[in-house]
């Protein structure tokens, strides 16, 4: 018995909310009594794993491969099969990125196991894993008890804090794959990897949003909402009708149709507060609207209301942040 977590990583670059993830394990494995079992698939992941260990692994599997460079269900799904055999896993976690939630569904579909998607609690209750998980823009919390031996959940980013770094105590053992690239039916013809640098959405810890509030002059407006972005070192978002117009591509937009985020600060500026939006960012911990009317609903849910226009308050707010960040 133990807890499998898989380590996603992009180009030798583990993502935190994978780190995440595995510090929860290790307190749940604490409480169930058995050991925690990191996963590292792709090819040339020796650092990742060694890193994995010293977030805490007990035992790191890796499954290196040419075929497994890029994230590809089938192969994919494949080493996690094989690692979910060899640690004798009883439960599964994965971070509810796009590649986790669709691995973590696929292997759970495969294998029958109970699965809970986008979680965001997990506890042992009476021996056994329960999850937490919200729904209706954070409006409904329930719980989520598994049936079946093989309990596998995707674990949302931001849900549990980072571990610590300490000694790594464990071993990484090698696990090889049983497909070679023939057999696989998904082909990547390119590969891009988009805006280095950018700070990504769902592991900010601070969001700067635009909507159309900024329909003015939507270029000046996004680029206000860069700006301050820029300075907090936040990643930027949009609400659906900014992306709609065209202001901002899709991979900015927040909400029901676009990514879940919980930062520790959310700024939404010229955004009303539909339902579909607060069902992506409605957990932010501290929400600052910015509105020039009033009586937006966004000013229901958020803790500070700047009801100004944006145009203004927004190079103001960078103006002041600029002073005080130095
Ligand atoms: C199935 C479905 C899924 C959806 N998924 C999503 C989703 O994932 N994400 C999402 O965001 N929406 C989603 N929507 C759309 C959602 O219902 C809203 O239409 C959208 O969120 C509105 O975006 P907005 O707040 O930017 O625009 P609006 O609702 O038009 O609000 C603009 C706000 O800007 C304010 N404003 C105007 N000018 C200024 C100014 N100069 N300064 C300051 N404030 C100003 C206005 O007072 C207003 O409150 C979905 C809808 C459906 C039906």
């Amino acid at each position: 018995m133990s807890i499998l977590v898989w380590i996603e990583q992009i180009e030798g670059k583990a993502l935190s909310s994978s780190w995440e993830v595995l510090g929860k394990a290790k307190e749940l494995a604490a409480d169930l009594g058995t050991s925690t079992v990191a996963l590292v698939i792709g090819e040339g992941v020796d650092a990742v794993a060694q890193e994995a260990l010293r977030y805490g692994a007990d035992t790191v599997y890796t499954v290196a491969s040419p075929v497994l460079k890029q994230y590809r269900l089938q192969p994919y799904a494949a080493a996690l099969g094989s690692a979910i055999d060899a640690a004798g896993a009883s439960v599964v976690l994965t971070a509810a990125t796009t590649h986790g939630r669709t691995l973590a569904a696929f292997v759970a579909c495969q294998r029958g196991a109970g699965i809970a998607s986008g979680v965001s609690d997990l506890r042992v209750e009476g021996g056994a894993l329960a999850a937490e998980r919200s729904a209706f823009s954070g409006n409904i919390i329930h719980d989520v008890h598994f049936s079946g031996d093989l309990k596998v959940a995707s674990v949302r980013p931001r849900a549990f804090s980072m571990p610590e770094v300490g000694e790594a105590a464990g071993e990484v053992k090698a696990l090889s794959l049983s497909l070679v690239e023939g057999d696989v039916r998904e082909k990547i013809t390119d590969f891009r990897v988009a805006n280095l640098g950018e700070v990504s959405l769902t592991d900010a810890r601070i969001i700067v949003s635009g909507g159309r509030g900024v329909a003015a002059d939507p270029a000046k407006g996004f680029q206000l909402v860069a700006d301050l972005a820029d300075l907090l070192s936040a990643a930027v978002g949009a609400s659906r009708a900014a992306v709609d117009a065209g202001y901002v591509p899709y991979k900015h937009q927040v909400g029901q149709t676009g990514k879940s985020v919980k930062p520790d600060l959310y700024i939404a500026a010229g955004i009303s507060g539909a339902i579909q939006h607060l069902a992506g960012m409605g957990e932010s911990k501290v929400i600052v609207a910015i509105n020039k009317d009033p009586d937006a609903p966004i000013f229901e849910r958020a803790h500070y209301a700047i009801v100004d226009d944006l145009f203004t308050a927004l190079p103001a707010l960078s103006e002041e942040f600029k002073k005080r960040l130095g």
